[in-house]
């Protein structure tokens, strides 16, 4: 299987022109069941509820990180740069296939309810007993681990870990420029082609050249766009809270036993927290939307109505608070007591955090490897200290995010 196909297959792409297949390899992940089933899997979550046009899936984003990477290699090998490991080229470019392959449906809001992490099982489909653990194995016996072991950057080529999770890597470029196309957000765009010609490999890492530092501050521009424009909307988090209600509430009935009138399998493992890879595998966005569909009539009225306000795009409202503590936030509760709501299912004061999408701060806790600058002496030199651009967005990104109080939209009148 290793080699080139006869002919290379091309995808059609809106963010790239065209994503090109040459590998055998590469081609038959794409067509395994495990992959196809990004399809159902939206990149973007709930996000369509505040961008109607984010409804393209981890299917095209996956495809996207596997061309962007595909990209990066040939400049690398094109310039014969020396910090470029060749024969790991099909390493990274099946890790950036497959790097999504363990998202569930609306991943964060879902992950969280069940303490179940995508990162844990991406591993476990690739290594595991499925069509792409398969193909894997057949490349080499250690071929799947090799993978898994990228995804998870513990692999021991720091460069290749690199390509695929980094400050820069192929799988935020492309997210960045398909999230901003598909939301319509023209300022999260940048100039991937001029990314492209100034990065290379150097000690392990990926580096910039510092004559191309200024494409380098658009990248981060449009990344803190995207943040505070797209990823931290407020709608996009009401959406994503009574989400997380609804399944919260559903775990909870089903631990205390309540006879649901309609349960699709394999939900009730994933409520016990016992699901199989191939469970897992049947989890997918269409079957949670007919599932919440069809417990708009639960005899439980905080499963019914919670699930209905989210079917029906009746999110909650929400108001700026002080925080956790704010007055106006026990205030709300008791109003919500009277009227009979129970205040832990319909309220939530939520701060936008860098849980999921970490935003770039040089030298806070947690941050990723930073983005390096390739002096002309050849000296490698963080990119804030050389950019004022980055230092003055990087300081913003600490100090910007607002609490707010979320309460359902019948309550506006009273609220606050
Ligand atoms: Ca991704």
């Amino acid at each position: 299987m290793l080699g080139t196909l006869r002919e290379e297959k091309v995808f059609k792409d809106p963010v790239h022109k065209y994503v090109h297949v040459t590998s055998p390899v590469i081609w038959a992940l794409i067509n395994t069941r495990e992959f196809q089933r990004l399809r159902r899997i939206r990149q973007l979550g709930t996000s369509f509820y505040t961008f109607h046009g984010a409804e393209h899936s981890r299917f095209s984003h996956s495809l996207g990180v596997y061309e962007v990477a595909r990209r990066i290699i040939a400049q690398f090998e094109r310039n014969r740069y020396p910090g470029w490991p060749r024969e790991e080229g099909l390493l990274a470019l099946a890790a950036a296939l497959l790097h999504d392959l363990g998202h569930g449906p609306f991943s964060h809001s879902v992950e969280s309810v069940f303490n179940v992490s995508h990162e844990d099982w991406t591993c476990r489909i690739i290594e595991g007993d499925t069509e792409v653990g398969r193909i894997l194995a057949a490349v080499d016996p250690a071929f799947p681990r090799k993978v898994a072991q990228v995804i998870a950057k513990t692999y021991p080529e720091t460069v290749v870990v690199n390509l695929i999770s980094g400050q820069m890597d192929a799988d935020r470029m492309d997210y960045l420029l398909r999230d901003a196309y598909f939301t319509g957000v023209n300022y999260g765009a940048f100039d991937l082609e001029r990314i492209l010609r100034v990065i290379r490999p150097h000690g392990g890492h990926i580096v910039v050249k510092e004559s191309g530092m200024h494409a380098v501050e658009h990248y981060l521009m449009s990344r803190y766009q995207m943040y505070w424009q797209v990823y931290f909307h407020p709608v996009t988090r009401s959406s994503e809270i009574i989400l997380r209600k609804i399944f919260q509430r559903a775990k909870e009935l089903f631990a205390a036993g309540y006879r649901f009138a309609f349960l699709l399998d394999p939900l009730p493992k994933l409520f016990r927290g016992e699901l199989a890879v191939e469970d897992f595998l049947r989890i997918d966005e269409p079957l949670m939307q007919t599932v919440m569909m069809r417990w708009t009539e639960e005899a439980d009225p905080v499963l019914a109505d919670l699930s209905a306000r989210f079917v029906y795009r009746r999110l909650f409202k929400y108001t700026a608070v002080a925080g956790p503590d704010d007055p106006a936030v026990e205030r709300m509760r008791e109003r919500l007591a009277k009227r009979g709501l129970d205040p832990d299912y319909y309220t939530e004061v939520d701060y936008p955090t860098d849980k999921f999408y970490d935003m770039y701060k040089p030298g806070h806790p947690g941050t990723k490897s930073p983005i390096l600058l390739l002096t002309e002496k050849g000296d490698v030199v963080e990119i804030s200290e050389k950019s004022l651009v980055v230092s003055s967005i990087s300081a913003g990104s600490q100090q910007q995010g607002t609490h707010y109080l979320y309460y359902p939209e019948e309550m506006t009148e009273e609220a606050v």
